[in-house]
C-alpha cells in the first residue's frame, strides 16, 4: 500500500476516534445533568420570581432553572442535548438590592437564546473540539516519528479549529442577544445595562474572554440593530 494511502487511513482513524471521544464526553455530561435534574421554581430553597417562569413558558421552552450557591457564578445555559436544558444563575441575581428584575429577565432571555439555538452551536463546538483533538494526536505522533511536515500541518489544523471554535462561540453569543430582544421582547437597554454591569462586577476568565465578544461590541451591535 502506498504511504499516502496509509496516511489517509491513519488520519481517518484519528478523526473518527477523536469525534467518538468528544461525543462520548458530551454524552456523559448529558447523563450527569439528567441525574441531577431539578424542577423550576424551587431550587436550593430559593424562590424564583414567577416572571421568569412566565417568560420561559411564553417562549415555549423546556428549561429548568438552577441556583448556584457560589456568588460569583455568572449566568450560563447548559445545552448539550439536555431535555430539559438548564439555566444556572447565582443566588446573587435573586437579590433585589443587587439586580433589578428587568435585568435578570434580560439575562435569562439571553441564556434561553443559547438553548433555543443550541443545535447549530452544539455541532460547531463538537466539530471544532474533535478536529482539535485529532490535530493534537497527529502532532504527537508526528513529533515522535520526527515527521516535521505532518507536525506543521497539525499545528495549522489546530489553529484553524481554534479559530472555528472562537467564531462559532461569538456567533452563538450574538444570536442569543438577538433572541433576547427579538423573540423574548426584552428592551435593548435592559440587556445593554446588565451586560455592562456584569462586565464591571466579574473578572472574565480566559475561556470567557475568547468565547464571548467584548461587551462594548455586543452593546454597540444591539443598539445599532434594534435601538430606536
Ligand atoms: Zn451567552
Amino acid at each position: 500500500m502506498s504511504s499516502d494511502r496509509e496516511n489517509i487511513i491513519y488520519l481517518a482513524i484519528t478523526l473518527g476516534f477523536s469525534f467518538g471521544a468528544v461525543l462520548c464526553f458530551f454524552y456523559q455530561q448529558y447523563i450527569a445533568q439528567i441525574k441531577t435534574s431539578k424542577e423550576i421554581n424551587k431550587v436550593n430553597d430559593c424562590v424564583i420570581p414567577s416572571e421568569i417562569s412566565t417568560l420561559i413558558s411564553r417562549l415555549r421552552m423546556s428549561v429548568s432553572m438552577r441556583v448556584a450557591n457560589v456568588p460569583d457564578a455568572i449566568p450560563s445555559a447548559v445545552v448539550f442535548f439536555q431535555r430539559p436544558s438548564y439555566i444556572i444563575i447565582s443566588k446573587l441575581f435573586l437579590d433585589n438590592s443587587q439586580f433589578e428584575l428587568r435585568h435578570l429577565l434580560a439575562l435569562i432571555a439571553h441564556e434561553a437564546g443559547h438553548i433555543k439555538k443550541s443545535n447549530k452551536s452544539t455541532w460547531g463546538i463538537i466539530l471544532s473540539a474533535s478536529g482539535w483533538l485529532a490535530a493534537l494526536i497527529v502532532a504527537l505522533v508526528s513529533l515522535s516519528t520526527f515527521n516535521w511536515t505532518y507536525f506543521l500541518y497539525s499545528l495549522l489544523a489546530a489553529t484553524f479549529f481554534t479559530i472555528l471554535f472562537i467564531i462559532s462561540s461569538w456567533v452563538d453569543e450574538y444570536s442569543a442577544d438577538s433572541f433576547a430582544i427579538k423573540d423574548a421582547s426584552i428592551p435593548v437597554e435592559d440587556l445593554a445595562e446588565v451586560l455592562i454591569a456584569l462586565k464591571y462586577r466579574y473578572k472574565r476568565t480566559f475561556y470567557k474572554k475568547i468565547t464571548h465578544p467584548p461587551v462594548s461590541y455586543r452593546v454597540r451591535r444591539i443598539r445599532q440593530l434594534y435601538g430606536t
